[in-house]
């Protein structure tokens, strides 16, 4: 039998999930295929980020953080514990059941919003068909629709040379789910993946080292927000080898040996658990048949056109298997967008404008361009930047470190890049984004009156000190 839809969407992520409910809000017969399952191996809705990513890594990094601030934090607020302890499996419980609560509210939405949710691998041929395979590869169902949105996310990244055995050696979803604390962990890869998880571990008491291939430490973020978190994470006890080219694993009398280039010196280092963490690749085998005719690029990743829009009329796609960055909040964008397209509408998304968040201690935050960018293409910029230190409520929370950097087009005023390390900063940087996309000056945000004592007091004196007029600093 052949069912047919307005609109049939690829993945349940936050891409596919999103889409097909704002395509359901929008009066459309829609239906949306996944074929994520949780650990029990039921259908589990939310695709990468609410079962394996966002969701799940933002749980630990909160328990953890707790533990950190009741041994860190709080002595100097004169709050005294006996010995405190982590119980593993029960932070593991919370979180698994927080992904619960989130995923079982997707199916609940798409419930309540008529979408159908279908369970299987779809595959797209011609003429706007979608074969269901189930998990043996078998066909079960033959799906038509008048607009097919293809969202199948990413995966992580393999090095040949130390493949994932899911025991010893794992990617970010084996990182999450550690029962015990391993000794000594080593993370290849000191980008975001590396950083977070590598916090929560460090945290909780593992001995943790970065293997990092470039000798730029988070090359797309300010390298004055680089170099500050960099200090921070080194007095957390995360060690961080840059410039380190990682060429195998071997067993060591104690554990496993990751053994390493690093200013072409040899060396090697002993680990109990490896966390393959070296970016992410669009999951696009088998998605599109190649008698579909949509276009694929050698990486994998689905060629559209600005506005999600494949080679092939009506078919789209977006989120992680597209150009951009691969985020949730901006597959959920590209999603709605392409779901009010359908509808007719004319929806906006900027990709120019699309924050970025670490959420580490301190977090780092940043929307727009870097200094350097900006620089290397001759912008005439102008900027200003204001620590922590010196805001009422930093000090009040005992979270001093960090700053906020400003920067605007020197002749226009216009902002241009927002860079953040600190507290809270993956909430405050929100104001900025905002400011952005309605083409702010840093005037706009020096005469907007901020709360005090606010944390965001030091957006308003970054803005103030791009005109060096800054209050509690000295310009
Ligand atoms: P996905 O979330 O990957 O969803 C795709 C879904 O489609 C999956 O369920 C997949 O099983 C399914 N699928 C694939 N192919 C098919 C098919 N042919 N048929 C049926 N179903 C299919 N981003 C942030 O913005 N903030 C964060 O804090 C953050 N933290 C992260 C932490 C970790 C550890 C990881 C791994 C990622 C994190 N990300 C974060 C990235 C974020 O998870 C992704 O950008 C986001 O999930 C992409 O959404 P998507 O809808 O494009 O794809
Ligand atoms: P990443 O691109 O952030 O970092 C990968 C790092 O590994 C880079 O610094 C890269 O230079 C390094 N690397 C690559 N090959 C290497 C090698 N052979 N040896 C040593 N280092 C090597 O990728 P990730 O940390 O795996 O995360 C994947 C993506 O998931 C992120 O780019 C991001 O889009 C998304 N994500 C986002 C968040 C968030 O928004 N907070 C959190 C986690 C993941």
């Amino acid at each position: 039998m052949t069912d047919s839809f307005d609109v049939l969407v690829v993945g349940a992520g936050p891409g596919g999930y999103v889409a097909a409910i704002r395509c359901a809000q929008l009066g459309l017969n829609t239906a949306c295929i996944d074929n994520q399952v949780n650990h029990k191996e039921e259908p589990a809705l939310g695709g990468t980020c609410l079962n394996v990513g966002c969701i799940p890594s933002k749980a630990l990094l909160e328990s953890t953080e707790q533990y950190h601030k009741l041994i860190h934090s709080f002595p100097a607020h004169g709050i005294k514990t006996t010995k405190a302890s982590v119980d593993v499996p029960t932070m593991q419980k919370r979180k698994e059941s927080i992904v619960e609560g989130l995923t079982s509210g997707i199916a609940q939405l798409f419930k309540a919003n008529n979408v159908i949710s279908i369970h299987g691998f779809g595959r797209l041929t011609m003429d706007n068909t979608v074969n269901v395979l189930d998990k043996n590869g078998k066909i079960s169902r033959t799906l038509l629709a008048r607009h097919i949105i293809l969202a199948p996310g990413s995966m992580p990244s393999h090095l040949p040379t130390i493949p994932f055995d899911h025991e010893f050696v794992v990617d970010s979803t084996g990182a999450l789910n550690f029962e015990k604390v391993p000794k000594r962990l080593g993370i290849i890869g000191a980008g975001v993946i590396g950083l977070e998880l590598g916090s929560v571990w460090n945290r909780l008491g593992s001995e943790v080292t970065l293997l990092e291939a470039l000798d730029d430490f988070l090359a797309l973020a300010d390298h004055q927000v680089a170099a500050e978190a960099k200090r921070q994470f080194a007095k957390q006890g995360m060690n961080i080898h840059l410039g380190a080219q990682v060429n195998k694993l071997s067993k060591s009398r104690t554990g496993l040996a990751i053994h390493y280039t690093e200013k072409e010196k040899e060396s090697s280092i002993d680990v109990d658990r490896v966390v393959v963490a070296i970016g992410r690749r669009p999951a696009t085998e088998g998605v599109v048949s190649a008698d579909s005719g949509v276009g694929v690029d050698d990486r994998g990743f689905i060629q559209v056109d600005d506005e999600c829009r494949t080679n092939v009329p009506n078919v789209w796609a977006i989120g992680d298997a597209v150009r951009g960055p691969m985020l949730a909040h901006k597959s959920s964008e590209e999603g709605m967008a392409v779901a009010e397209r359908i509808a007719g509408g004319k929806p906006h998304v900027n990709l120019n404008i699309v924050p970025w968040v670490i959420y580490t201690s301190p977090e780092i935050a940043w929307v727009g361009l870097t200094e350097k960018q900006l620089q290397d293409a001759g912008h005439d910029i102008r900027v200003g930047s204001f620590p922590f230190a010196a805001t009422g409520r930093a000090r009040a929370m005992e979270e001093p470190n960090g700053f906020i950097k400003m920067i605007a087009d020197a002749r226009t005023d216009r902002l241009l890049g927002v860079h953040m390390v600190g507290p809270h900063v993956s909430e405050l940087i929100n104001e900025c984004v905002l400011a952005m996309e309605y083409q702010a000056s840093s005037e706009d945000l020096a005469r907007t009156i901020h709360a005090h004592p606010s944390l965001s007091e030091a957006i308003h004196e970054a803005a103030l000190a791009v005109d060096k007029r800054a209050i509690h600093r000295v310009n």
